[in-house]
């Protein structure tokens, strides 16, 4: 949740209503446009602006700083204080036009993405220093409701292998299709390469890729102090130990099949299980990890469990499984975007799904989440008129999954 500006017309009161993560997702240049023209008739007195997170009247305004040439909507003075726990303004001043939202990311112009997480993701703390895992809200790369400097290692393990699917998708497919084997030979030789945990050390460097358990050891000797080993393997299955607060997974690597033991403390598999909001496998785990000694599993530090669909593709709900696996089952192109700069017209939308093997591609769809949350079905709508007013240059097939409709056909 996020919240609702709701715009009043004072001459015949019709609403139009735009959620607040609607214009957090837009690349700037679109909000602008949405946000000068609230301006514009907020500026002529044709409009009145109420943040809809309580019942209660919250009004709104919206600025213009000329210097910055940016947008600025807020609340109306005195009303800061007013807003639900769980809307944008309850902590934030406000949303502005020019947004440089910074997410933890940084791409270079060779390609290398360097990810900024918090330390106690990738390193060890002093007893002293030592926080519980954050609890920043396991947000895709597109969705920015909430804004942090720091990248989870949700986003990380997600981009990893959402960009590891797109690479066999683009360029392997025609060999073969991919499947999660595939997926993985990409994650260890190329992807990881293309990622910085810090500046001098590249994921690759740190994951364990292959070989007996104890190698984990000299990766931890090798790096010391700058980051811990990275594992990403599939999850087999876990076991709670009660007694000890902790739990034992059990996690494959699909290449070689290797089994591996590790260990998890209970709030960091608590942390991870929480953030997933689909109740079936597989799923891939990643995280960083050290050595426990001799004999000993290794223990996970930070921990995220990443749903996917049987081929490797991660997935957000049951519905998208459904997809992914029929589209997978006719091996069809299938690019989960992850990032939207190489499509200017998605105005800053990151879809569910680009199908690249029809002419023109599709963009896909799947809304799953139940009409009483108002804001989803807000977006649901800014989305489809959005995709909609891209015909030709794309089609849009979308399932309306969250009222039992049938899913359409899909394209060929
Ligand atoms: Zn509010």
């Amino acid at each position: 949740m996020s919240g609702i500006l709701e715009i009043e017309s004072l001459k015949d009161h019709l609403v139009t209503q735009f959620s607040y993560s609607t214009l957090n997702q837009l690349d700037s240049q679109s909000k602008k446009n949405i946000m000068n023209s609230i301006y514009t008739q907020r500026h002529l007195k044709q409009v009145s602006l109420r943040c809809l997170c309580k019942p209660d009247l919250i009004k709104m305004t919206i600025a213009y700083i000329e210097e910055k040439d940016a947008y600025y909507l807020r609340s109306s003075s005195n009303q800061s204080s007013k807003h639900a726990e769980t809307c944008h303004f309850y902590k934030k001043n406000s949303i502005s036009s020019d947004s440089t939202h910074e997410n933890g990311w940084k791409v270079d112009d060779k390609g290398y993405y360097s990810v900024s997480l918090n330390a106690h993701d990738y390193k060890l703390r002093d007893r002293k220093q030592s926080k519980e895992p954050s609890t920043a809200s396991p947000l895709s790369l597109g969705e920015i409701g909430i804004s942090t400097s720091k990248a989870s290692l949700n986003q990380l393990v997600k981009f990893l292998v959402t960009q590891s699917w797109n690479l066999c998708i683009r360029f392997d497919s025609k060999k073969e299709y991919p499947t999660l084997t595939h997926v993985f030979n990409k994650i260890f030789h190329t992807t990881s390469r293309k990622i910085l945990v810090t500046k001098e050390l590249s994921l690759h460097q740190v994951l364990f890729k292959k070989g007996k358990i104890g190698t984990i050891y000299h990766l931890e000797n090798e790096f010391k102090k700058k980051a811990q080993p990275f594992v990403l393997l599939l999850l087999d299955f876990f076991v709670e130990l009660i007694e000890e607060s902790s739990f034992v997974i059990h996690a494959r690597n699909p290449i070689t099949q290797d089994l591996y033991k590790f260990t998890a403390p209970f709030q960091v598999m608590d942390h991870a299980s929480r953030a997933v909001s689909v109740s079936d496998g597989p799923f891939i785990i990643g995280g960083f990890v050290k050595n426990k000694g001799f004999g000993k599993s290794p223990e996970f530090i930070s921990l995220s469990m990443l749903p996917i669909n049987k081929n490797g593709v991660p997935i957000e709900s049951s519905f998208e499984r459904e997809v992914y696996d029929q589209l997978c089952d006719e091996q069809r192109l299938i690019e989960r975007p992850i990032e939207s700069k190489y499509y200017p017209k998605w105005n800053g939308l990151i879809p569910d799904g680009l199908l690249l093997d029809t002419t023109p591609e599709t963009i896909i769809e799947i809304f799953g989440m139940s009409e009483s949350n108002k804001e989803y079905h807000l977006h649901r709508k800014f989305k489809i008129d959005h995709y909609n007013s891209l015909k030709p240059r794309y089609e849009l097939w979308y399932w309306d999954a969250f009222n039992g409709s049938e899913k359409p056909i899909l394209p060929s």
